[in-house]
């Protein structure tokens, strides 16, 4: 039975990425050597960072004063080197859910955090727009993708402070522009990769600012300095994101990835919306096109197991909402199908009139 996966991630790759991963594991470019076995600074591991970094640089249009790192420790990582290496006094943030909660926690460790806006009261269902961001701030930071409350940020903020974003979950999915950001971070398994990496695009010249020792493992200098290359790196995950990165440039870059993102998610919440059974959890004007969240409306909630089975006899997976907010959360990141998301709307149908009967 084919599987439509829908994980919030790690999450669906394509393909063309999964069989050229498990060609490079027994036999990487005729090398009669594994991916797995390779030296990270070896002539066979080289060549696949560098073409990495250089193919996000193009299909982000990342200026030339911007760095491109790969490290390991994932999004949350950055949670923390983030402060680390920008936070001398104060900084501001965005609550915008789960995430951003996070990132918030572990920046108090290093400083006063201003929380600029929250949507706590909305219950994260929205996004927040009317704020100041404080001009005394060492810097702002958002959360564009709320993977697990299903909202989105689809703009690039004007920001009096440098910007720092987590687009764990929306990176090269809409067009950005980069220059408007200080950093730029994600954990690369929602739509750049496997799990493993982290990636960082970081203006160099807004390093540099804080007045404290920084270890050097937490020190984008040092990463920078040494190309990625300061200790090993996931060499693995790097090349499976190369893949993946190659793929999204074959199939038109991040303006057909933008396209079809908008077509996906346009379907699926037009299923929800004129279902009798199913509804939206974010509000309209603030929806996420990558993790569209749903549930069954009160009348309803009886048959949440009985959806789940109905759906994954059928082959759909990853269809169960996060434990923090319930109900069900369809991801449809780069790699997911048009005729997997058609395909769930099918099988909600069926469901709506199987309950109604
Ligand atoms: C998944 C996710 C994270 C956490 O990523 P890890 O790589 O597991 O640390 C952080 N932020 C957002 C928006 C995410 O979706």
């Amino acid at each position: 039975m084919k599987k439509h996966i829908f994980n919030a991630g790690p999450c669906k790759l394509p393909e063309v990425v999964l069989r050229d991963t498990a060609e490079a594991v027994l036999n990487l470019n005729d090398s009669g050597l594994s991916i797995l076995e390779v030296s990270h600074r070896g002539m066979e591991f080289m060549p696949i960072i560098h073409e990495a970094k250089k193919l996000l640089m193009e299909l982000l249009n990342i200026p030339e004063e911007y760095s491109v790192l790969f490290l390991g420790g994932g999004a949350s990582m950055q949670f923390v080197m983030v402060p680390y290496n920008f936070l001398n006094k104060k900084a501001a943030y965005l609550n915008t859910g789960y995430w951003s909660r996070k990132a918030i926690k572990e920046a108090e460790l290093f400083g006063e955090v201003v929380i600029t806006a929250s949507c706590e009261d909305s219950n994260y269902t929205t996004i927040p727009r009317d704020y100041k961001i404080p001009r005394d701030a060492d810097y702002f930071h958002v959360t564009t993708n709320n993977t697990i409350e299903g909202t989105e940020l689809f703009e690039d903020i004007d920001s009096p402070v440098p910007l720092i974003a987590d687009m764990s979950s929306d990176i090269l999915t809409r067009r950005v522009d980069v220059s408007k950001y200080a950093l730029i971070y994600g954990g690369a398994q929602k739509n750049m990769g496997p799990a493993g990496a982290a990636f960082v695009i970081v203006r160099k010249d807004a390093l540099g600012k804080v007045n404290r020792e920084i270890p050097s493992m937490l020190n984008y200098l040092v990463h920078i300095e040494d190309d990625s290359l300061y200790n090993t790196p996931p060499c693995f995950a790097i090349y499976t994101l190369r893949e993946t990165l190659k793929w999204v440039k074959e199939q038109g870059g991040v303006s057909e990835m933008e396209k079809r993102a908008k077509k996906k998610a346009d379907f699926l919440y037009d299923a929800i919306d004129s279902s009798k059974v199913f509804t939206g959890m974010a509000e309209k004007n603030s929806r996420s096109r990558m993790n569209i969240c749903f549930a069954l409306k009160d009348e309803y909630k009886n048959k949440e197991a009985d959806f789940i089975r109905h759906t994954s006899d059928r082959g759909i997976v990853g269809l169960q909402g996060h434990r923090a907010v319930g109900g069900f959360r369809a991801s449809c990141y780069n790699a997911m199908e048009l005729e997997s998301v058609h395909f769930l709307a099918y099988t909600m149908k069926e469901f709506e009139k199987m309950i109604l009967k």
